[in-house]
């Protein structure tokens, strides 16, 4: 039994209830009712025993463009965060999809603690409802672009899609969701085939040894079967690149990203980098950021420049962590 309501669509906990002897009939329409009231769809009173409806704690950091920062402390003491980005014309919520991450990017600070535990279905979507109780409203738009690489806790993430997108309760449309991944190919199939969000790959250099001095994941999965995976994907891929002054930003870097990206069905989002665990490691001045999407949209291929937000939307995932923990002290590990 999934002991909390953000781990439950209404189907899982109609099915709950029929299991502990309720008629289908009743067990789906009080299933409806606790779903629709925690995702504050209705005002009156209702008790929700025997599951939990508690959120864990947050504390929220408010940037001056307006982007929240939340650090959520989860019941075992760990803590990871949660970003609120509200744009002019949407809000949106970064999520947190593991405490620490395995994968290692060097330029990444959640990378650098190494891989501490999975989060839970409703470990992440109560980050959602953490953010949606904080505006009084539900965003419309999420992406799992906060700690952790997703794809290494899918059937959790799987589960936590399905919750946010339940008509009765949250009603975030899976085409407005976003899973971000550094590239693990074989899960990404399983993700087209699981779901209808949308994928952010995660590439920032196309030569092999710039590749795989930035990301280890690079041995496991090369070039060619990454582009494979996103050749085989049945909607838009963003691709992110992380602009790195020296390293990445070129213009032959450009004409490389450019020639990967024609024929795909890809979007490119560049995003400088914001700092990170190597002080070496810095975005390039704006001027040639520009010039490096220039090139790419002269080449025919959609380019986004984002600034950096406190999780940039199609920013590269954990990278804000750094930041958090210089805020609330060191505060990721469980008690
Ligand atoms: S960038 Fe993403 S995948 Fe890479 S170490 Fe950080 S959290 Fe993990």
């Amino acid at each position: 039994m999934i002991h909390h309501l953000a781990g439950h669509t209404r189907d899982t906990l109609a099915a709950e209830r029929v299991r502990s002897g309720k008629k289908p009939g009743a067990a789906k329409e009080r299933a409806h009712a606790l779903v629709s009231w925690f995702a504050g769809r209705r005002s009156e009173a209702l008790d929700p025993s025997p599951y939990e409806t508690a959120l864990p704690e947050a504390v929220p950091a408010i940037d001056a463009d307006g982007t929240v920062r939340f650090a959520v402390r989860l019941d075992d003491g760990a803590v990871v965060e949660t970003v609120l980005i509200r744009q002019p014309s949407r809000l949106t919520v970064c999520l947190s999809s593991q405490v620490g991450c395995a994968r290692g990017c060097v330029f990444c600070e959640t990378g650098r603690l190494g891989l501490v535990r999975n989060l839970e279905a409703w470990e992440i979507v109560a980050q959602y409802a953490i953010a949606a109780r904080h505006l009084g409203l539900r965003p419309r738009n999420v992406v799992f672009m906060g700690m952790g690489e997703p794809l290494d806790n899918l059937e959790e993430v799987l589960r936590a899609i399905s919750v946010l997108a339940e008509p009765a309760g949250f009603a975030v449309p899976e085409r407005r969701i976003t899973v971000s991944t550094v590239g693990i190919v074989p899960k990404m199939d399983e993700l087209y085939r699981r779901s209808r969000v949308n994928v952010a790959l995660s590439l920032h250099a196309l030569d092999a040894r710039t590749r795989l001095s930035l990301l280890p994941v690079a041995r496991r999965y090369p070039l060619e079967d990454v582009r494979d995976a996103v050749a085989r994907s049945p909607r838009t891929v963003l691709l992110q690149w992380t602009l790195i002054e020296g390293t990445n930003d070129s213009d032959a870097d450009a004409e490389a990203l450019a020639a990967f990206a024609g024929g795909l069905d890809v979007r490119v989002n560049l995003i400088p980098l914001n700092p990170g665990p190597d002080p070496a490691l810095r975005a390039p001045p704006l001027e040639r950021c520009r010039t490096f999407q220039k090139r790419l949209a002269d080449r025919g291929v959609r380019t986004m420049l984002r600034l950096p937000h406190g999780c940039s939307v199609g920013g590269a995932c954990g990278q804000l962590s750094g930041r958090l923990r210089t805020d609330a002290g060191e505060v990721t590990a469980p008690r």
